[in-house]
């Protein structure tokens, strides 16, 4: 079993309050945010993992991202995966999530192409959640996104995801890409004999020209995204207290509830 699992490095999201956003770039200022492994790709590692111990096979960690991300890199590992390519050129930075999901997807099938690939559902950071299914439609396989539940037998994967409305239960076959919620597991922690055996394990870097990628259809070049303005977001929300028995407050509240529009 060919098992992929795509990782972003980002910025330790419990440290979110000290991201600037630089207005000239328009681009986010990381300096001297520790980087850590996007917690949804721990619970994604997690599943590929356990995949692996039922069904057999390789799990293959691939990330796009600067040379920095490396060791936050390696603790996948030490986690368990058996090799990690890291997609690492000049040429990539600037990627939006179409040349991000366009490399990725260049990546899997230089390494001889997947049977299932888990993604988180969505980065810390940017968070569009487009990539994960981005890359299942540039490798043309069906996909499930924001599983909370994940099984495989007879070749049969059944995906439980969150909808809307509550959640729903998918089957379907092989290859698959499948995006990761939290609930889906609870990741392991990296124990002392797994950081010895990382060190043997390989880790891989890979430049554009190795993936055979034009200029045209990655990094800022390949990006069809444009960013036109960046703004702080005020939170101009406020509280209101409902005075009054329960009765006449239900009959305040559906009054607001009627002049907002919501109902
Ligand atoms: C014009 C433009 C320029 C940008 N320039 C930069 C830049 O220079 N540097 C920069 O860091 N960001 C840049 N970004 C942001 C970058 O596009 C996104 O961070 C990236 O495409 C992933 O999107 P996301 O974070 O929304 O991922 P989501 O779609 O929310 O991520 C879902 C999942 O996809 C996988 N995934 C996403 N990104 C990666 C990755 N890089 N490697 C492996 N797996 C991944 C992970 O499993 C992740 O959990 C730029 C964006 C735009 C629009």
């Amino acid at each position: 079993m060919r098992i992929f699992v795509c990782i972003k490095v980002v910025p330790d999201p419990e440290r979110a309050s000290e991201i600037t956003l630089d207005p000239q770039t328009k681009t986010v200022r990381r300096e001297g945010i520790p980087l850590v492994i996007n917690p949804m790709d721990k619970n994604a590692l997690e599943a590929a993992l356990q995949v692996r111990a039922q069904q057999g096979g390789e799990v293959t960690v691939v990330s796009m991202g600067p040379p920095s991300v490396e060791e936050v890199l390696r603790q996948s590992l030490a986690l368990g995966a058996d090799r990690v390519a890291l997609l690492c050129d000049r040429c990539l930075a600037g990627a939006d999530t179409l040349a991000t999901a366009r490399t990725l997807a260049a990546g899997i099938e230089k390494l001889g192409g997947a049977d299932l690939v888990f993604c988180g559902a969505e980065s810390a950071d940017g968070g569009t959640a487009q990539v994960g299914p981005q890359v299942a439609a540039l490798l043309g396989m069906a996909h499930a996104v924001y599983a909370t539940a994940f099984s495989l037998r007879d070749g049969i994967a059944e995906v439980t995801v969150k909808t809307e409305d509550g959640e729903k239960v998918l089957q379907g076959g092989l290859p698959l890409l499948v995006t990761v919620s939290r609930e889906i597991n609870q990741p392991r922690g990296i124990r002392f004999s797994e950081i010895v055996k990382a060190r043997k394990k390989p880790f891989n870097v890979f430049t554009a020209a190795d993936l055979s990628l034009a200029e045209t259809c990655i990094g800022e070049q390949g990006s069809p995204t444009r960013i036109a303005g960046i703004a702080d977001a005020k939170m101009e929300r406020r509280g209101e207290i409902l005075e009054g028995e329960p009765e006449e407050a239900v009959a305040k509240l559906m009054t607001i509830l009627r002049r907002e529009g919501a109902i």
